[in-house]
């Protein structure tokens, strides 16, 4: 669970907001009950029961970004409804939906229209206010608040994924680099015990590469192993994930493809090197071992099957693919 939540900090504020926000919104259901406010005791329950459902869909489902969504859109009416029901005293929830709206969404235009939508709606329509004033107030500070959370947002996403991208992606390459490798192997093993959605890894290793290094140095290596880069991520779908795992050693990992669907691509990307991949001396070839996560299969097992596969590959010859047993 730590791993996944390491791995998503979306998916993090969607379930800490879950939980703080029904621990919150429970004791005011309990309350209203009590005290014989029935409708609005009956309203907090209900929402309380929906964001659970919701946050539930996102944890067993992974759509993070449309869980989060879904919640900006509940908070956002909840904070209205109780704002209609209770006059002034549900209108302090808008702040609460206000801030939460710009950190549930990735999309902070749409975070930042629905914001807009619910401020008018509730400015327009004026029950909840006592005076003209309450409104106008209303307005101005929530407004105000809407714009610092679109701006503290938007600053924080786009460092997260500066930070990010620092912390995943191989500096030379651009592929993911091993960490990452390794944290999302881990997840796709959780995944398909969860799901049986079919997951494959595909392990590259360019050939003979050492003597590109010595007959030609370093540098010319390092192109090669840029440009090996490009043309995998060119034979690959959008939804492959690419790793340098270290050295001139890469693998793909393939949600949603079986070990012959993976074979496929591999054969793709071996014949693309044969043909485009040069270094000053000719083609520079490479080789691969494909292997289909099997039930029950630990992340250690399912990657020693693909380096056995891949052993067989250099053993036979090199530029070839073989299909772990
Ligand atoms: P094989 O066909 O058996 O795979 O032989 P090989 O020469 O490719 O394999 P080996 O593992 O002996 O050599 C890998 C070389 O890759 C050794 C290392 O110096 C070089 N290397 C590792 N990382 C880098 C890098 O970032 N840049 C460059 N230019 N070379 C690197
Ligand atoms: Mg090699
Ligand atoms: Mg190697």
């Amino acid at each position: 669970m730590l791993k996944r939540l390491q791995a998503d900090f979306q998916l993090t504020i969607v379930l800490l907001f879950g939980f703080f926000s029904s621990a919150l919104i429970t004791p005011f259901a309990v309350y209203r009950f009590l005290t014989g406010n029935t409708v609005v005791g009956v309203l907090d329950t209900v929402l309380v029961a929906i964001i659970a459902g919701v946050v539930a869909y996102g944890w067993k489902s992974g759509r993070t970004e449309r869980t989060g969504r879904f919640l900006v859109i509940i908070s956002g009416l909840g904070a209205m409804m109780s704002s209609e029901l209770l006059g002034v005293v549900g209108v302090f929830w808008m702040y609460v939906a206000i801030v939460a709206n710009f950190f549930l969404t990735t999309n902070l235009r749409f975070a930042a229209a629905f914001t807009l939508l619910i401020i008018a709606l509730l400015a327009v329509t004026g029950h909840s206010f006592d005076t003209l004033a309450q409104m106008w107030s209303f307005l101005a500070t929530s407004l105000l608040l809407s714009l610092l959370s679109y701006i503290i947002a938007d600053q924080y996403a786009s460092q997260h994924a500066r930070l990010k991208h620092l912390a995943t992606v191989d500096p030379l390459t651009g592929a993911f680099n091993r960490r990452n490798m390794e944290l999302e192997l881990d997840l796709a093993v959780e995944e398909f015990a969860r799901t049986r959605a079919p997951m494959a890894v595909v392990l590259m290793d360019i050939d003979h590469f050492k003597r590109i290094n010595d007959r030609h140095g370093h540098d010319t290596g390092d192109g090669v192993l840029c440009r090996f880069a490009r043309l995998v991520r060119d034979h690959s779908r959008h939804i492959d994930r690419f790793y340098r795992y270290g050295g001139e050693e890469f693998l793909m990992l393939l949600k949603g493809a079986g070990a012959h669907e993976a074979a496929e691509l591999a054969e793709k990307v071996r014949r693309a090197c044969e043909r485009e991949l040069r270094d000053p001396a000719g083609a520079v070839t490479v080789s691969l071992g494909v292997a289909g996560l099997r039930p029950g299969e630990s992340c250690q097992q399912w990657l020693a099957r693909a380096d056995a596969a891949l052993y067989r590959a250099k053993h036979d010859g090199r530029n070839r693919m073989v299909l772990a047993d």
